[in-house]
């Protein structure tokens, strides 16, 4: 439920209706808009009764809310939420492109790479210091090491950072390097870490789940806004599906049905989603016509070297063409996507 305010409400009727609503046993979310504050209504377990709120000063409107998720639904708030990191900012009329390798290997992998894709236009720059690997006995990342190396690479090229937290145990120290904290597609449903998410101030990169539905995914969002953190990126890697011609399925329609749905910003990864190398320009430039606010793009000079996702990663020169035609598709598009 949402207790919207009349333009002229004063701030004590604001306050008594959130005292009303606290009164009732729920949790009142005032969202100051450009026009008007709306109170989101949380934490109710059944239906709310409209008329206790409808006849209270000030109050102009009580509208039920009908999607699961509440405070990701563009019913909450229609306009886009944009997320600055640094100089960069991701959601509504940007094109952000974050790239870098799948894992921080070295300073001086970091760093090549890093310049590579900064001047090629990517705004942050990834690489993974704890990793989530389906086997043991695969490269785990370089913990700590690897997120001084992040830092290092950001005091050098100015580039912030993206890295995942892998629990909730390494969450402190990951935030401390990192610019954007990314929570992975095999964690989407890690309550606890979406819970811990929501305590930081670091913007979240929220990957979807391999099996994931948009419901699951929204719900996942909503638990790191509910704890307070409101700075979330979604992104979209790919679903697993009974094709085998690549390593996941992009889900683009995911992208344009969650564009509606949520004011946060969603970029897609075509890397993790593809698997191989030679489907990942095509598929950032279909991400960026169907609306994807940015991408996420595996770089690395030597891939045959890479110590993992080397057959997906591109090399910096095609990661420069990528950049190039991607803007040209977002000129084309760019005036159609406000609104929509
Ligand atoms: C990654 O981006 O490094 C990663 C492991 O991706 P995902 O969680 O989507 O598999
Ligand atoms: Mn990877």
């Amino acid at each position: 439920m949402l207790v919207v305010m009349s333009q002229r409400a004063t701030p004590e009727e604001i306050n008594a209706v959130v005292a009303a609503i606290e009164a009732r046993g729920y949790v009142a979310r005032p969202m100051p808009g450009g026009e008007r504050t709306a109170i989101g209504i949380l934490h109710n377990k059944g239906a709310v009764d409209a008329a206790l709120f409808a006849g209270l000063p000030g109050v102009k409107d009580v509208i039920p809310v009908t999607r699961p998720y509440k405070l990701v639904s563009r019913e909450f708030q229609p306009e886009d939420t944009v997320i600055q990191v640094g100089d960069v900012h991701i959601g509504n009329g940007h094109l952000t492109l974050i790239a870098g390798p799948c894992a921080v290997e070295s300073e001086s992998q970091c760093l090549e790479i890093a310049r590579h894709v900064k001047e090629a236009g990517a705004g942050l720059f990834r690489g993974g210091a704890f990793k989530p690997r389906t086997s043991p006995y695969s490269f785990q990342g370089l913990g700590e090491a690897g997120l001084k190396i992040l830092r290092k690479v950001h005091d050098v090229t100015g580039l912030p950072t993206v890295t995942e937290a892998l629990d909730v145990e390494t969450y402190d120290i990951v935030e401390k390097y990192a610019d954007v904290v990314q929570i992975g597609a095999r964690n989407m449903q890690n309550f606890s870490l979406l819970r811990r998410a929501g305590r930081s101030k670091k913007p979240v990169l929220l990957k979807r789940g391999l099996a994931a539905t948009i419901e699951e995914w929204l719900m996942a969002a909503e638990y790191i806004l509910d704890g307070g953190n409101s700075q979330v990126i979604l992104c979209e890697r790919g679903v697993r599906t009974f094709a085998h011609h690549s390593r996941n399925t992009l889900d683009l329609s995911a992208v344009s049905v969650v564009c509606k749905e949520s004011h946060l910003p969603v970029i897609v990864d075509p890397s993790h989603a593809a698997g191989r190398r030679d489907q990942v320009i095509p598929l950032s430039r279909a991400a960026v016509a169907v609306g994807a606010h940015g991408l996420m793009v595996e770089v690395h000079h030597a891939p045959d070297e890479a110590l993992s996702d080397g057959a997906q990663s591109l090399y910096p020169e095609q990661f420069a063409l990528l950049s190039r035609q991607i803007r040209s598709i977002y000129n084309v598009f760019a005036p159609s996507r406000s609104g929509r």
